[in-house]
């Protein structure tokens, strides 16, 4: 089976032309890291990847996680996997210097991000997770608990896990009913039932630190009476060491159809009279916290569509480069083909190729926004950045994770019938991927929030913004003249069916909302290609930079330039037919009643 390459010249190309890399170093927080100590830095990461994680991705398919009186033990390989990771310290490279992290960008770690989850995705959801606890403790915990338990998550001693979902309370985080209710000593008793749990128990660190949504005596209904617990596996001692047990056990894990060795575990706390939690910030606000870690979590699963589909085109390129049949137009007589001279293949291969490559442009600028707007001086370009960011989020959480399905999908049907049997391998990409349009707010859940808070914004003014900067690109493409002029002409027209289109949203949003939602998946599509239309001109407009000036890796520029181009030609016309699926109301979609649905 084909080993994964992590893909640096590729993403060096975007830290080099798309999202300046260097241009973020310039900020005061980031001034450590230049483009070279990234490289480097990357470099080294990369060889973990390849070497250490990726190979156990396939044993953890095969074994998962498996559960023992109320012990997870994670597949062979992955403790050692996540050793080699935590005493590096590289789970610390992108957090706060004074809880021991390295205070380089989230770009950097985004990038790092995108390697783990392509050699490991299962195992990657520890960090992940942990990601999440840590982030919500370092934006509104007290000193106590940032120092108590912040430096072992940062240096990934301690793995960190979110526990907002249950039986009844899905989508709808508000319908939560796990309790909380205080004790003499200023902590909290938790008792309920948590289910999805990733990563709630497993035998990798030595200790958990789970962050629960809960409810107080007398809250009000709803997202407006959670509240947010921190709940150690073991409580923590008054020096640091590790406690006494705490009242929280993992009762059962599910069995899944894909990130096998991610043990997704029913959690039940307070059977022996309550588990020992922490009350982080005040009472009732858990909601609002949790916003603050959404668009991190959510970048976060949109790149794991990402890093599939990366995973997914290797295996699938090296394939059609090893498999013979048929014979191509044009091939000598007599001589079977490689697949990948047939035209219907290399359609495949392009769409994935260009895909990925729109994927990982818009995911990284959507990160190094976030550090503008973390870290620039000027407060109007922070509130600005951070507007695009709120934009975007949405999106590259549900176009990157669609895409994400799509892409291992092709991979499968370009191995033909050797892509349907799992010893090739793909079935696994295509397996994990299933989950990702699902968690971390379902795709569905990711178009509404476009649709009818995004939309919105200054009364529409954040996306007109957005719009206009698109258009700003225009006298640059048509400067680079014949070269580009497809991409220029396609990239015009879809952005005028888009703007046209939101337009009719913003104004349907407030006639009738069932109408803006009843069009918000295919408008999330539309506005994904767009946004991955432009980004693809800008990594047009840079290759063609280097191949004029004969500046650095031309062949590597002749093939972005291609991939930008199919993207313009091919992928971004699709705009066009989205338009009236958007426009059509919800009339159509509600004409008939569930008993005729069956007949
Ligand atoms: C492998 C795995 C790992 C997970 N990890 C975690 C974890 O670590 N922590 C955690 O707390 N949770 C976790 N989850 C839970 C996950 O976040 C939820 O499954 C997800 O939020 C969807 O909730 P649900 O399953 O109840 O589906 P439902 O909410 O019942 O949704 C069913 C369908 O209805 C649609 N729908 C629901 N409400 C609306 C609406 N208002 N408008 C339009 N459509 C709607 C949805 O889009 C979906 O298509 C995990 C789940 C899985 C499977």
């Amino acid at each position: 089976m084909p080993d994964y390459q992590p893909p640096l010249d590729d993403i060096r190309f975007v830290l080099d032309n798309v999202t300046p890399i260097g241009d973020l170093a310039k900020l005061g927080p980031y001034g450590h890291a230049d483009a070279d100590t990234v490289g480097g830095v990357l470099d080294e990461f990369a060889r973990l990847m390849s070497d250490v994680w990726a190979p156990t991705n396939e044993v953890g398919d095969v074994e998962g996680s498996t559960l023992s009186g109320d012990e997870v033990t994670t597949p062979t390989g992955f403790k050692a996997a996540y050793d080699a990771y935590a005493s590096a310290g590289w789970g610390a490279v992108p957090f706060d210097e004074a809880y021991g992290g390295g205070g380089f960008p989230w770009l950097v770690g985004i990038v790092m991000q995108e390697m783990l989850n392509s050699a490991n995705m299962a195992l990657a959801m520890a960090p992940l997770l942990t990601q999440g606890a840590i982030d919500a403790i370092l934006h509104h915990g007290s000193e106590e608990q940032k120092e108590k338990y912040l430096l072992r998550m940062v240096s990934a001693e301690w793995t960190g896990s979110m526990n907002l979902t249950e039986p009844e309370a899905g989508s709808d985080v508000g319908a939560l009913r796990t309790k909380a209710v205080p004790a003499d000593d200023g902590t909290w008793r938790i008792s309920g039932t948590k289910i999805f749990i990733s990563f709630g128990e497993h035998d990798m660190a030595d200790n958990i630190i789970h962050l629960v949504l809960a409810r107080t005596p007398g809250a009000p209904p709803g997202t407006k009476g959670i509240s947010c617990f921190i709940v150690p596996k073991f409580l923590v001692n008054e020096d640091g060491s590790i406690g006494e047990r705490n009242d929280v056990t993992c009762v059962s894990i599910e069995h899944k159809m894909g990130i096998k060795a991610s043990p997704t575990c029913v959690m039940s706390y307070g059977e022996q009279g309550g588990a020992v939690g922490y009350l982080i910030g005040e009472e009732n606000r858990g909601m609002r916290y949790m916003f603050t870690m959404m668009n991190n979590a959510r970048l976060s699963v949109g790149l794991e569509g990402l890093a599939l589909a990366e995973r997914a085109y290797q295996d699938a390129l090296q394939y059609a480069q090893e498999r013979r049949q048929g014979s191509a137009p044009g091939a000598p007589a007599g001589e079977s083909s490689f697949i990948i001279d047939h035209p219907d293949i290399r359609r495949m291969l392009m769409t994935m190729k260009a895909s990925i490559e729109a994927m990982r442009g818009v995911i990284y600028l959507t990160a190094e926004r976030m550090d503008i707007a973390m870290a620039h001086p000027d407060p109007d370009i922070r509130q600005a950045e951070q507007e695009q960011v709120d934009l975007l989020i949405p999106v590259c959480k549900a176009w990157s994770t669609d895409l994400g399905c799509e892409v291992t999908s092709l991979a499968i049907q370009i191995y033909g019938g050797m892509g349907y049997i799992e010893e090739s391998g793909v079935p696994q990409h295509f397996r994990d991927a299933r989950i990702t349009p699902i968690y971390e707010g379902t795709n569905g859940i990711q178009a509404m929030d476009l649709v009818g808070r995004k939309l919105p914004m200054r009364a529409g003014g954040v996306v007109e913004d957005y719009l206009s900067m698109i258009a700003s690109l225009d006298p640059a493409l048509e400067k680079a003249g014949d070269g580009l002029a497809s991409i220029r002409t396609n990239l015009a027209d879809a952005l005028t069916v888009l703007a046209d289109t939101t337009g009719w949203l913003l104004h349907h949003g407030l006639d009738d909302p069932r109408d803006a939602l009843a069009g918000a998946t295919p408008y999330l599509r539309m506005f994904s290609l767009v946004t991955g239309g432009w980004v693809m001109a800008r990594q047009a407009l840079a290759a063609k930079a280097i191949i004029d000036q004969g500046n650095g890796d031309v062949a590597q520029a002749e093939a972005k330039l291609v991939s930008a181009r199919f993207f313009a030609e091919q992928l971004l016309p699709a705009v066009k037919g989205l338009q009236a699926p958007v426009t059509a109301g919800h009339g159509g979609l509600f004409a008939i009643d569930p008993a005729q649905l069956a007949g």
